[in-house]
């Protein structure tokens, strides 16, 4: 389910968004373009001002800046969906938690997984698994 958790809590999340995509032990080369996020967000609360009155959409979602849209920024970033992904969904499921949202209603992770990765091998991305080696004689 989304919440729009991290919408509420923008602050955090694109900063924990930023740091993963500028995390130089991550083979990314980052546009420093994508990086821009151009509305406020409330220091305090850490909301950002395009969230509905309610809290229930983004108010700009078609036009949403590319750190707010999953599949943009993947794009953008030539890293891997199966591995931008899920750690995205461990972040939402993070904010699911703290809010008191039970596990059975958040992201199922193992299943994301597969589904990405089944997904990677559909587009031919993947080699097929190596065939098991003999054991070498001693
Ligand atoms: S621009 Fe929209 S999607 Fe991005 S943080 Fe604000 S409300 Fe959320």
């Amino acid at each position: 389910m989304c919440a729009s958790l991290c919408c509420m809590q923008a602050k955090d999340a694109l900063k924990g968004i930023i740091d993963l995509m500028t995390d130089p032990d991550m083979p990314m080369n980052i546009d420093p373009a994508i990086l821009h996020f151009p509305y406020k967000v409330d220091q305090e609360t850490g909301r950002c001002e395009k969230l509905s009155a309610d809290n229930t959409f983004c108010t700009v979602y078609l036009d949403r800046p590319i750190l707010c849209n999953l599949d943009k920024a993947t794009k953008a970033m030539g890293f891997p969906m199966e591995l931008f992904w899920p750690s995205n969904a461990e972040a939402c499921n993070h904010y699911l938690t703290e809010a008191g949202i039970p596990k059975d209603q958040q992201i199922d992770l193992d299943r994301l997984r597969m589904d990405l990765l089944q997904q990677s091998v559909e587009r031919g991305k993947r080699p097929p698994l190596a065939e098991p080696q003999e054991p070498q004689a001693s």
